[in-house]
């Protein structure tokens, strides 16, 4: 009865800011930091600027979200501001989304790393707890990438995948693997497994990784014991439909933000590929911002990340938007362009 109550606490959209610290680079460089935090939820960006006869001054933006971590905060605190609440209701039929948005380079990957690991620790500890601990809950992990509007599994060797939509309009991936999970350590490995299975191409790493969406999935299910002894003959088919959906939590590391706008690129595949990404976190928006309103129509439609989320975008449902910022003069531009997609989503 108390996490029943407690439900109604998670807000159903929360848009929370992380500026990373300055990195050697930009020190070198002697590049100025221009995003004060003042509060937990308050920020100015002072952005330089030059008049026509070139003195310069400076333009300040005022922003508020539901939180803003500054260059101290760590990533503990980043999980505790962000996931943990949320943990409890994924076991009462709750779909959760948490997604770190921002420029390559601005901290998501950092953000949003550790992020599952804390989740499965406390997912753990509560399958334990004497509430759930008769009601065979197991958990499942998946992790594929979004690529130039293309799904891939990144824990069986990047194969295509394609999406179905069954006749209660629930999202299916034909042939996403997922695997049981019962602890931290299996689930690093699975994370380290599938890093190295990303996108990576002849350019480097970050580079071709920041084109694509990586998603993974936590997911609570109910495993039925099967004590008929008839039916266990076909022990696989009652394996089968022995298994069903509690909860659900996405983690997705969205594709750097600016490469939405390389859709005037030379190269044509870069340009086909800004397009997509575009299109996805203008979906993405749309999306979130209709479910904040109650809206009944959710354009889910809009791009492949947003129908492969669309079971998670109905109903009770939870959704986390960390949007991460770079503190250097230099990513002014994609700064500010990131807070004003943050703030238009709530
Ligand atoms: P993105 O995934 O957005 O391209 P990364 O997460 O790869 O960016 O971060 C870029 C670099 O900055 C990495 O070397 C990362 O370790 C570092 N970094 C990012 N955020 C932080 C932070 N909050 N504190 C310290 N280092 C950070
Ligand atoms: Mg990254």
């Amino acid at each position: 009865k108390e996490t029943a109550g407690r439900e109604n606490n998670v807000a159903k959209i929360k848009v929370v800011v992380r500026k990373r610290p300055l990195n050697r680079k930009e020190l070198s460089r002697k590049e100025e930091d221009i995003i004060d935090v003042h509060d937990s939820s308050f920020l100015t960006v002072h952005e330089p600027k030059l008049k026509v006869d070139l003195t310069a001054y400076v333009e300040k933006h005022e922003f508020c979200f539901d939180a803003v971590l500054d260059e101290h905060v760590s990533n503990d605190e980043v999980y505790r501001e962000t996931v943990e609440p949320i943990i409890p209701i994924i076991f009462q039929r709750t779909k959760a989304t948490c997604f770190a948005y921002g420029q390559t380079g601005s901290g998501k990957t950092y953000t949003m790393q550790p992020l599952p690991l804390r989740a499965v620790q406390d997912m753990v500890r509560l399958l334990h707890q004497p509430v759930y601990r008769n009601q065979n809950f197991k958990l499942w992990l998946s992790y594929f990438e979004i690529y130039g509007g293309k799904l891939f599994d990144l824990l069986s060797d990047r194969r295509q995948l394609l999406m179905r939509e069954d006749g209660k309009k629930q999202v299916c991936i034909v042939g996403l693997q997922e695997f049981e999970v019962s602890d931290v350590q299996i689930v690093k490995e699975y994370i380290e497994r599938g890093n190295a299975a990303r996108s990576t191409g002849s350019t480097g790493a970050n580079e071709e990784s920041s084109r694509s969406h990586a998603i993974l999935q936590l997911a609570v299910k109910k495993h039925t014991i099967v004590k008929d002894t008839k039916r266990q003959r076909d022990r696989d088919a009652n394996e089968a439909k022995s298994t069903k959906a509690v909860g659900k939590i996405s983690f997705i590391d969205l594709a750097g933000s600016e490469r939405g706008a390389d859709t005037t690129d030379n190269d044509r595949q870069t340009r086909i590929e800004g397009a997509e990404i575009n299109k996805s976190l203008l979906a993405l928006k749309e999306c979130i911002r209709a479910l904040d309103n109650d809206q009944i129509h959710i354009p889910f439609r809009g791009s492949k990340l947003t129908e492969v989320l669309r079971d998670s975008f109905v109903g009770n449902s939870r959704t986390v938007m960390i949007s991460c910022i770079s503190p250097n003069a230099g990513s002014c531009e994609h700064t500010l362009n990131t807070l004003r997609y943050a703030d238009r989503v709530k």
